[in-house]
């Protein structure tokens, strides 16, 4: 039986020393982190993420400013809030819930937040650093898994990693941390021609494509390690990962249980990525 990788107690635990951080940050400089959040009309999930996310920053001590507009909101004056939000001096860093309505086109709204301020690394300057290995935020999801793999002490370097699914916020960071770690990374896609042959020869295998329970025992190599990052209803709306759960951790020696695996550490780096963006504004005011 395989060992299930509990995000939800390492998400605690990184929570509890920002939670300590954050008191001798605002003891220093007077304030605390701030984040803002920019909500666009009124899809229910996007209300949740950004509910969780409020209350993370409660618990940790961070200022939160929400900022709630109407589905009608131009791309124009979304970008004057943006533009607001990175010349205030409180605000450390800057998260635009997606997806946006149709319409506002997504990479200028992210384009126009400042590089330093950009706690979900989205920004191009921010993606192309992470290519080049020279980073201060990393994308929360991928960077949640490296922390999870790292807790457990599995090792990537030499290790054959595959990452089904090539999105920009995850499969394609995740394949760039991976090879980072010296691991020997595939990516996979719904191109790709043998996905079970390609997943099999894994040794770590990770998965974000957004269909429910897709990869299945027979497609799994024995011992390999599996990190499940979808998050999926199934046919009677239960919630639920890319990865047959109950058939996979009976051959893998550790995998991610959906919930509370990979989900509860993309909050927690976004956390992080506050804390590293408070850090960096608050010392070069000092130095000023
Ligand atoms: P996305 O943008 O829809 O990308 C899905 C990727 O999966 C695409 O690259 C697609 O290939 C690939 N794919 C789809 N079906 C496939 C198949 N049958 N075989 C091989 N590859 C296939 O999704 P995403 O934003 O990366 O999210 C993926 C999942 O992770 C979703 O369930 C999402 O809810 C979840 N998620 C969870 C968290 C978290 O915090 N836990 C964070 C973000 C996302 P093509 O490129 O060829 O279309």
């Amino acid at each position: 039986m395989a060992v299930i990788m509990d995000g939800k107690a390492l998400s605690a635990k990184v929570r509890e020393e920002l939670r300590l951080e954050c008191a001798s940050f605002s003891a220093k400089y007077g304030r605390a982190p701030g984040l803002a959040v920019v909500l666009v009309g009124d899809n229910p999930a996007s209300q949740v993420y950004v509910r969780n996310k409020k209350k993370a920053c409660a618990e940790i001590g961070y200022l939160s400013r929400e900022i709630l507009l109407p589905q009608t909101v131009t791309e124009a004056e979304l970008i004057a809030v943006i533009d607001g939000l990175n010349h205030d001096s409180l605000i450390d860093g800057i998260l635009v819930q997606l997806p946006l309505p149709v319409g506002i086109d997504e990479s200028r709204v992210l384009r126009s937040i400042s590089p330093d301020k950009d706690v979900d690394a989205f920004h191009p300057e921010n993606v192309g650093n992470i290519v080049l290995g020279k980073y201060s935020v990393l994308p929360c999801t991928p960077a949640g898994v490296m922390a999870l793999i790292r807790e457990y002490g599995i090792e990537p370097a030499g290790k054959k990693c595959v990452v089904v699914g090539r999105s920009n916020i995850v499969g394609k960071p995740m394949a760039m941390l991976l090879l980072e770690a010296n691991g020997t990374v595939t990516v996979c896609h719904s191109k790709t021609r043998d996905l079970a042959a390609e997943c099999r020869a894994a040794d770590i295998l990770v998965v974000a494509i957004g269909k429910a329970r897709y990869i299945t025992a027979d497609m799994v190599k024995p011992g390999a390690v599996v990190i499940d990052v979808g998050m999926n209803r199934d046919g009677d709306g239960r919630l639920c990962g890319d990865v047959d759960f109950s058939q996979v951790s009976a051959v893998t020696s550790y995998i991610t249980p959906v919930p509370g695996g990979v989900g509860p550490m993309t909050i927690a780096m976004l956390m992080k990525n506050t804390m590293t963006a408070a850090l960096t504004h608050a010392e070069r005011k000092a130095n000023d």
